[in-house]
């Protein structure tokens, strides 16, 4: 193995490699002109035609944009917020911040996205919004979601942070609910050199209401016209990073996608679960597959330097800081969380890389046998 490298599961000089960052810098250096200008003023636009909504809200981070978004739905302290357990606690963290309280339901086990009939089952108890991540870049049963939602009257938030670019049927991801949230985080399928994130809707009140909770509350400079504001603002630098990096999102996209078709073909006589699709509803954001004996084949790849992670390994439900008696069994769930796993999937990841992976990979379960 002399002079073999360990592949990352993400790199970021990799996926950046040929774009010049320093114009874009350069021009907000000249323009002396830092917080909300012309570059998020024109990210905004062009981040809301790329989804295909009407309005964009930039905010500072994905994180963010999922409070904000839920404070602008009127969510209020000891509301309850429906949400799946299997993804990274990033919806619960929101859920949290604005006092209410997750009310956890099952996922797909194949999808590994919520599941429309466990919604069913709760929809009935009125929640006040049901959070649906499009988990590894994968479009959840957005549709069946919204459906069953919509006829109890209950908003539909989706998290798309993992799944810049994704699209069923023409729509894409972040233009199904009543809001939509993002992150720009560098790793992100679409990451800026740094933080941000975004709220998008086509709802105009909505999004009023939006934009002025990330600046304190103000209809106008100093004047605090709603409650529970906030500073959460994307930078101009950042702004005029993803301006620059958007026209290639579809591209890289197509890329990781074409990764992971490689490996679910290489893999499909394997012992383990992989991806559901490697179509347009899939962005590729994470290649997640699902093996019984996840120790073993996390150090077997390990020791043919092949890095994995394991996204998320601890249920929202069983996080310490929040664990409380589950009412309803999320054994779908749990179980996902014992049996995920990541394998490296990005753009500029080389054929050679992929080959590496597969035949590690292949080798694990023939060895195993
Ligand atoms: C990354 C991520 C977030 C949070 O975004 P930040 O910009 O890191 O705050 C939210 N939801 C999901 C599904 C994510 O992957």
């Amino acid at each position: 193995m002399l002079n073999v490298k360990t592949i990352p599961l993400f790199s970021a000089p990799i996926a950046n490699t040929g774009l010049d960052f320093l114009k874009p810098i350069e021009n907000v250096l000249n323009s002396h002109w830092y917080i909300l200008g012309e570059q998020v003023n024109k990210f905004e636009e062009e981040f809301s035609d790329y989804v295909g909504v009407q309005h964009c809200i930039s905010v500072a981070n994905g994180s963010d944009a999922l409070e904000l978004a839920l404070k602008g739905l009127g969510v209020q302290p000891n509301d309850r917020v429906v949400a799946v357990a299997n993804a990274g606690f990033y919806g619960s963290t929101a859920i949290h911040a604005v006092g209410a309280a997750p009310l956890y339901i099952e996922i797909d086990p194949v999808s590994l996205t919520l599941c429309p009939k466990s919604l069913s089952k709760v929809i009935d108890t009125k929640p006040s919004a049901v959070i649906v991540t499009h988990l590894y870049g994968q479009l959840a049963n957005i549709e069946e979601v919204i459906k069953i939602a919509s006829a109890a009257g209950v908003p539909v938030l989706e998290d798309c942070a993992q799944s810049h670019g994704a699209r069923r049927n023409g729509k894409q991801a972040g233009s199904f609910g009543t809001v939509a949230c993002f992150s720009f985080y560098p790793t992100k399928n679409l990451g800026a050199l740094g933080d941000g994130g975004a709220v998008v809707t086509n709802d105009s009140e909505l999004a009023a209401k939006i934009k002025q909770l990330r600046q304190y509350g103000w209809s106008q400079k100093y004047q605090v016209a709603i409650p529970g504001g906030r500073n959460s603002r994307l930078d101009e630098m950042q702004a005029a990073i993803l301006r620059m990096k958007l026209p290639h999102l579809d591209n890289w996209n197509a890329q990781r996608r074409s990764i992971a078709k490689r490996y679910n073909d290489a893999f499909s006589g394997l012992d383990m679960q992989l991806p559901s699709s490697v179509g347009e509803d899939y962005v590729g954001h994470l290649y997640v597959v699902r093996v019984k004996n996840r120790s073993a084949f996390a150090a077997a790849l390990k020791e043919q330097l092949i890095s994995t992670d394991i996204h998320y390994p601890i249920a929202d439900h069983n996080q310490p800081a929040y664990a409380a008696p589950q009412t309803t069994s999320l054994e779908e769930t749990e179980r996902a969380c014992e049996t995920v796993i990541s394998l490296p999937c990005f753009p500029g990841l080389t054929d050679e890389e992929v080959k590496r992976v597969i035949s590690a990979v292949t080798a694990y379960f023939f060895k195993e046998k």
